[in-house]
This record gives C-alpha cells, structure tokens and sequence, in this order.
C-alpha cells in the first residue's frame, strides 16, 4: 500500500494512507542497506502489520522528485512563503534570498502577503507592484476576516505538497489552522487517526489537509543565506531584469557598477522595484565575498 511520511521521530515513520489514517512504522532493513533515509514527504510502500494499532512497515521509498535539506522535506510541489503587510513589517530582503533560493531548487514559489486587514489598499497595490515582475505570484489574505483562504490558499494547495515558510508572526499557525479546521469538517478527516495533538511547529512534520493535499509548516526564520550561486549568475533570478539581458552596453553586464546598464535605467524609470534591486545587489556583494574565501 502506497503512502506518504508525514512526520519521523526516534527510528519511526510516521505514514499517511489517503482515506486510512496514519500508521506507525518502521523502515524494513533492505532500506538500511541501500543507505536510503527516508525523509517526510517521501511517497512509501508500505505493509499493515496492524489495522487496528495503526502500525506498519516501510518496504521501499519510491522516486523523490526533489528534496529540501532545511527543511528536511522530499517532494516538494511548491513554496507558499507568507509575509504580513504590517504586524510585522514585512522583509522584503528575506523574501527576495527565499525566492532566489526556491527558484535555485526549481521549486515555484507563491508570495501571500498575511494580514490584509491591517493595511490599506494603497499599500496592498504598492507590495503587489514591488513583485509584480518578479515571476511569483502574489496574493493578500486575512486569517481575522476569512479573506483568500477558501477562495485563493486552498485551490493554490490543493492535491500539491507546500511548504509554508515565513519568519514567526505573519500568521502561518493561524492559517494552517484555519485550513485544517475546514478540511476536517468538510472532509470528514476527523475520523482518520490523524496521529497527532495540538499543533506545533517543532518537528518537521508535513499536515495533510485532506485527500492529497499537504502542507509542512517550517520553524519561523529570521535569517536566509543565499548560497551556491555564482555572484555573476544571480541576476538570472531576478525574473524582472530578463527583457533588459543583452540591452546594456557590456556583455554580461552584472547591472552593479557598469555605465550605460539597461536594468538601472528601468530601475530610474520606475519600471522595476528599487527595493528588489538593493536587495539584489546586496545579495550579489555577498555571493562575491564567499567566493573569495
Ligand atoms: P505564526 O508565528 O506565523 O504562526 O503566526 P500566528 O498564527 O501565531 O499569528 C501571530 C499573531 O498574528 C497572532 O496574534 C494572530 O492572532 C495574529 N494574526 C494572524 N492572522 C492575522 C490576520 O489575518 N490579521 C490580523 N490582524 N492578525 C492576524
Ligand atoms: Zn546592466
């Protein structure tokens, strides 16, 4: 029987089967010997040792389609990377190194700007413009007044594995939360053994809203290093500067310091976000320092 881990502690797997539950299992020796460690998210073949206790064995991990090492998570559709609009003000440089990162991982990464409700729509129109080249797509939604969260978030997520990720009190709990709280009720998922209490953020562990849609919640980050990039390299991860490529007035014009750059002339002409440029070239000057050490 196929399932998909959803959480692992101390040597067991935690495994969801759509429509069964979740059952506790062990990872059969064969794996030990192909020095396969399973990961959450992974897609499993699983044997029921017992229907009634829940418990199993992993027999095989199939094909991972990717795998992210922090978090530590296989599978990986999509990045819903959540940010407020206010309380607290939003970080645009994390934002920008989480979506350089995601884009390196070929991983597509959706921009949810949380609680809409405690900004006006001047400045909800200002964010979106910021990222509107930026190849994301952006969304706003308030968990307070049940805004985007039916209509926009679970669509987005549906029959996909996501990783929520954002730094701690931009709303993450309270939407899962809130996703989770529906699906149980509309699906009738309560009925599953869902194999877990009160929701924590601290293990890496991936939450299965129904059928098979699942999200992992990740530990808030305050810090987001961009690594394993050439500096000279970066700029192609910055969607919004493509129609200038080969407009400058030196081949590969890294649009930093030389004269007559394409790019910074759209940035004066308020084509492209300054914000995004400073965060880029921020990010350029450190993936050029690394190389010297
Ligand atoms: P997390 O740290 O990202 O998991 O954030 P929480 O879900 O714990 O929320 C942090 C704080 O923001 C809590 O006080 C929530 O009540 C509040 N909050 C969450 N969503 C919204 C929202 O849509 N609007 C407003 N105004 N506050 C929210
Ligand atoms: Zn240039």
């Amino acid at each position: 029987m196929n399932g998909k881990i959803i959480k692992g502690i101390a040597g067991f797997y935690y495994v969801h089967v759509i429509g069964r539950g979740v059952y506790e299992c062990k990872a059969k020796g064969i794996l030990r010997n192909r020095k396969i460690k399973p990961l959450v998210g992974d897609n499993v073949d699983i044997d029921i040792l017992d229907d009634e206790k829940f418990l199993g064995n992993i027999n095989d991990v199939l094909p991972r389609k990717n795998s992210l090492i922090r978090p530590a998570v296989a599978n990986v559709d999509q990045a819903l990377v959540v940010f407020a609009v206010h309380r607290p003000a939003p970080n645009y440089n994390l934002l920008d190194r989480f979506i350089v990162m995601m884009e390196k991982h070929d991983i597509e990464t959706v921009i949810c700007f949380s609680k809409k409700d405690l900004a006006k729509d001047s400045q909800l129109a200002q964010m979106a413009d910021i990222y509107a080249g930026c190849g994301c797509r952006v969304h706003f939604i308030s968990t307070v007044n049940k805004e985007g969260i039916d209509d926009i978030i679970r669509p987005i997520i549906a029959g996909k594995t996501t990783v929520f990720a954002g730094p701690s009190g931009v709303g993450k709990s309270s939407l899962t939360n809130e996703l989770l709280s529906q699906s149980r009720m509309e699906t009738g998922a309560v009925s599953e053994k869902i194999g877990r209490g009160r929701h924590t953020t601290r293990h890496s562990e991936i939450i299965n809203i129904g059928g098979d849609t699942y999200i992992m919640d990740t530990p808030g980050f305050t810090s987001f290093y961009v690594s394993d990039i050439e500096a000279q390299d970066l700029r192609f991860y910055f969607e919004e500067f493509a129609p200038y490529e080969g407009r400058c007035r030196f081949n590969g014009c890294v649009h930093v310091n030389e004269p007559d750059c394409a790019v910074k002339q759209a940035i004066d002409d308020g084509i492209i976000s300054r914000i995004r440029y400073e965060n880029y070239v921020e990010i350029y000057n450190e993936l050029k320092d690394q190389r010297k050490y």
